[in-house]
């Protein structure tokens, strides 16, 4: 097996991968950089996935650079449709589908999959999750000419997907056990306002109950759900949650737990090998979002070009894509300790703010046109995630 060696191996080609990479590359252009990835490597953004149908994008409109373009830019060899099957973190070598490599760092930009639920009936295999560009086309081809669609996942991004398929003339159902939207997300009263304005604008909600069951029927399908309710649908996206790719990482003998442990340097508990993006919990963070990982990007450029530098997270709100009710979540860092919303509503939409006991504002939602206050509650917040090293 031909055996090759790198300075800087990164496995993913992600946001993660590539941002790191470019990152890396604005402080070090001599390193020898290979990044491999399973997938066909194009650069696209992933966040436009459940908002491109209203904005009449085809798959094809969302790739944002091609990968030779990449390998250019980024004076990186980039391996794709490349598997790994191994790491041996004492050698400082992986074993992939295209031969063995030699690295000096390594970078786990691996990622998270859609949550695969337990569904029963001859048609549960119909069902499809989008995570990247690859399902996206999938999804848009079988979506050719389906009307009535469901959606699996009350959360931030099926209610995105959902949304997105309203406004591009579909009718919608969301089903879920939740007992409102973005349950993890939102305090109650504001998710009930969300089901509320959503229902009125076309929303079929089947919450606090799960989909058992997907049969044929009628040359559709037929769910049954687990109160027995029995819906029409013609198509099912599934968002029913990530779950980060650590499977690699643990069999290499990584230390593991929602994601692929790391510190505030984004170092896991092998030598030389570091992680970040959705595959990594960061001092026992997972945020699977964007704004996280540019941070923890140039963080870790830094650290790998000889400057070691600990991870600052500050304030990152996250804008969810529901155009039809405006809303900007900064969820209250776990570390915050007790505090409590605030809730204030008038016609033009809900403030909630949380405060903690000694009267600091810790987080926020913001709904419809308040969304307008954002960046002015953001600089009262503090940072999620401050320089201090990991106790
Ligand atoms: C529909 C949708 C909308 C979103 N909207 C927003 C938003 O509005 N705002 C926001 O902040 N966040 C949003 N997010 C989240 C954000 O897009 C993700 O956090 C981010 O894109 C994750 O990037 P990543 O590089 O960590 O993972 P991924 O993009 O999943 O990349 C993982 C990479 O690892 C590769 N890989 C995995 N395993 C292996 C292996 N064994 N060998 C080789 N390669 C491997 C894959 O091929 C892939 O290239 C959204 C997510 C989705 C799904």
């Amino acid at each position: 097996m031909p055996q090759s060696e790198y300075d800087l191996v990164i496995i993913g080609s992600g946001l993660a991968g590539y941002t790191l990479a470019r990152e890396f590359r604005k402080l070090d252009t001599t390193a020898r950089l290979l990044i491999i990835s399973r997938d066909d490597g194009v650069f696209y953004s992933k966040p436009m996935l459940s908002n491109a149908l209203a904005g009449n994008k085809t798959p094809d409109q969302l790739v944002m650079k091609p990968v030779e373009k990449m390998r250019e830019e980024l004076a990186a060899d980039i391996w794709l449709e490349t598997d790994i099957t191994s790491i041996d973190s004492q050698a400082h070598q992986l074993v992939s589908s295209q031969g063995e490599v030699k690295y000096g760092q390594l970078v786990l930009g691996l990622g998270a999959a859609p949550r695969q639920l337990p569904l029963q009936g001859e048609a549960a295999d119909q069902v499809i999750s989008v995570n990247d560009l690859t399902a996206y086309r999938t999804f848009r081809q079988q979506l050719e000419g389906k009307q009535q669609i469901t959606v699996i996942g009350p959360g931030l991004v099926g209610c995105e997907f959902a949304n997105d398929l309203l406004r591009s003339g579909h009718q919608v159902q969301v089903v879920g056990p939740d007992s409102y939207p973005l349950s993890l997300l939102l305090p109650e009263a504001i998710g009930q306002r969300m089901q509320k304005v959503l229902a009125e604008k076309g929303f079929e909600w089947y919450l606090a109950r799960t989909v058992d069951r997907i049969d044929r029927q009628d040359g559709g399908l037929k769910l049954t759900l687990s109160d027995a309710t029995e819906l029409q649908s013609d198509f099912v996206l599934s968002a029913a949650g990530l779950v980060p790719n650590i499977e690699l990482a643990q069999a290499a003998g990584l230390k593991v737990n929602r994601g692929i442990e790391v510190d505030r340097r984004l170092a896991t508990s092998a030598p030389d090998i570091y992680a970040l993006g959705d595959c990594a919990e960061v001092d026992g963070l997972w945020l699977p979002y964007v704004m996280p990982i540019m941070n923890a990007a140039r963080a870790l450029a830094k650290t790998l070009a000889s400057e070691p530098t600990d991870l600052v997270y500050p304030p990152m709100p996250v804008v969810v894509k529901t155009p039809d009710f405006p809303l900007v979540i900064s969820p209250p860092p776990k570390a915050a300790g007790d505090g409590q919303w605030q809730i204030e509503s008038d016609d033009s939409g809900l403030r909630a703010l949380f405060v903690g006991t000694d009267e600091r504002l810790l987080g926020f939602v913001l709904t419809e046109e308040k969304v307008k206050e954002k960046q002015s509650l953001t600089k009262q917040l503090p940072n999620v995630l401050d320089s201090a090293p990991s106790p």
